[in-house]
């Protein structure tokens, strides 16, 4: 085994025990088969400790990857709640639009 092989091997088993839901996209990103979406999907995985919703909520708008950087999506709309403490914690929920307003 190369020593490039043996660092892919350590990190894809760091991923199946810390983020298992990410291992499968990056033991194909380090098998080169992925698409250029994928690779950066796995980029900004990697830079927020693979989650999607700090890949989400990333600030950094100098890095050349903001604008493409996945898990934008539109925003989440729920059903309005009835009550206003929902509605509170509902606008300071970031990314939710509440339906009907
Ligand atoms: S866009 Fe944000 S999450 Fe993605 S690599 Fe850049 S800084 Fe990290």
């Amino acid at each position: 085994m190369t020593p490039q092989e043996e660092r892919i091997a350590d990190r894809l088993a760091y991923l199946k025990r810390k983020a298992p839901r990410c291992a499968g996209l990056f033991e194909r990103v380090f098998r080169g088969k992925v698409s250029k979406s994928q690779a950066v999907k796995a980029t900004c995985l990697d830079c927020c400790c693979y989650s999607a919703n700090e890949v989400k909520l990333c600030v950094s708008v100098t890095c050349p990857l903001w604008r493409v950087r996945p898990f934008q999506g539109k925003a989440r709309l729920v059903k309005r709640p009835t009550d206003s403490t929902g509605i509170n914690l509902l606008r300071r929920w970031r990314g939710v639009r509440i339906a009907g307003t």
